[in-house]
């Protein structure tokens, strides 16, 4: 048995400290980002927030309210051969979604049909497991990245420098970062597993961009704040699923009560998901996911808006006229716990 004493923070443990700015507007603010990347030869510019790959955002309504606001959407592993390749046929930016898959062969499999029915339609990828720390991971995306040396590949999930090191070595193009985080997720809960969000990403962030990798936070984001702070900490890419979730383009049933709608929103290891992918919670395992609904919210662009804005404003607070130039500009400052109370998850 070991105990780590360093201190490791979350979103809900910080602020920013504003700083010195020559922007006058919010306007004068680019946060776009361009991106090379290790081993594939694409090239990315886009606005790098992910729409989660749960069934309920990761849809093509999604992709399709998403894509005009240069965000990307990571689909749902659910969708069949012939609506992917339907999908991805007519798509015109191609990180404007990435094709999601597990590590089964029969993942392997439909991924492959894919390739051949639809060579170029596909850019960007993917891989998605709960515990991206088995050997079985690693030979997979070691797999891939023979099998499509062009593809952005983005692997995942992960929480410590060195396995996302082994992960890029392996042939992952972004590490996916997160255990444990999700608005809907049990895994703290049901494992006592996880690693405080803010500093899982500066440490793998440090450690992918040593190497020439990209990173991407996934899970944990509450408020356009967290967005803020994600990319603060050094993340390239963020995903988020419950901040856009119960709109419009999400899956998930709808319910009616005192007048007011909701929408179903839940966890992809969640009783719910299982029930509707595996045939049921197998024996052997606990669901790491729990269901809520969540009040209707209408279309989402007007919570991208919003999420946008704030993210501008934040860079015009530190005076980061670029959003690349945000985490140089950041410094963290820590909220007592008092604080934090009041604040509650900002
Ligand atoms: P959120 O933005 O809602 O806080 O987090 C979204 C992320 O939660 C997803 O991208 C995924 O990594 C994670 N997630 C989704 N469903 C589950 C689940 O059932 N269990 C766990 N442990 N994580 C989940």
């Amino acid at each position: 048995m070991h105990i780590d004493n360093s201190l490791r923070l979350d979103f809900k443990d910080v602020l920013i400290r504003p700083k010195r700015s020559t922007l006058n507007s919010r306007s004068d603010v680019d946060i776009t980002r361009d991106f090379r990347f290790l081993h594939s030869p694409h090239s990315y510019h886009g606005v790098p927030i992910i729409a989660a790959n749960m069934d309920t955002t990761g849809t093509f309504e999604m992709a399709k309210a998403l894509d005009p606001l240069l965000l990307s959407t990571a689909l749902d592993k659910h969708y069949s051969e012939d609506e992917l390749i339907g999908f991805f046929s007519g798509l015109r930016r191609k990180s404007a979604a990435f094709y999601t898959m597990g590590i089964g062969s029969e993942d392997w499999e439909k991924f492959l049909r894919v390739r051949e029915k639809a060579p170029e339609a596909v850019e960007y990828v993917c891989v998605d497991v709960a515990n991206g720390y088995t050997e079985r991971f690693v030979s997979f995306i070691k797999k891939l990245r023979e099998k499509c040396p062009d593809i952005v590949l983005m692997a995942g999930n992960v929480v410590t420098g060195d396995m996302t090191e082994e992960l890029l070595l392996a042939g992952a193009d972004i590490v996916k970062i997160g255990i444990g985080p999700g608005s809907v997720c049990l895994t703290r809960k049901m494992t006592g597993i996880g690693y405080p969000q803010l500093s899982a990403t500066i440490e793998c962030a440090d450690a992918a961009h040593g190497l020439g990798g990209r990173i991407c936070a996934d899970g944990g984001c509450t408020t356009p704040g967290d967005i803020v702070k994600a990319f603060g900490a050094g993340a390239d890419f963020v995903m988020i699923g419950g901040m856009l979730a119960a709109h419009d383009e999400c899956r998930g049933k709808t319910v009616v009560k005192d007048g007011v709608a909701y929408r179903q929103f839940y966890g992809m290891s969640s009783e719910q998901a299982m029930n509707r992918w595996s045939g049921g919670v197998a024996g052997y395992r606990a669901s790491e996911g729990k269901e809520v609904f969540l009040p209707s919210r209408g279309p989402v662009a007007a919570t991208v808006q919003e999420i946008l804005g704030g993210l501008r404003s934040a860079c015009t607070y530190v005076g980061a006229r670029r959003l690349k130039e945000l985490t140089l500009r950041t410094t963290f400052v820590r909220v007592a716990q008092q604080l934090n109370e009041v604040f509650g998850k900002s």
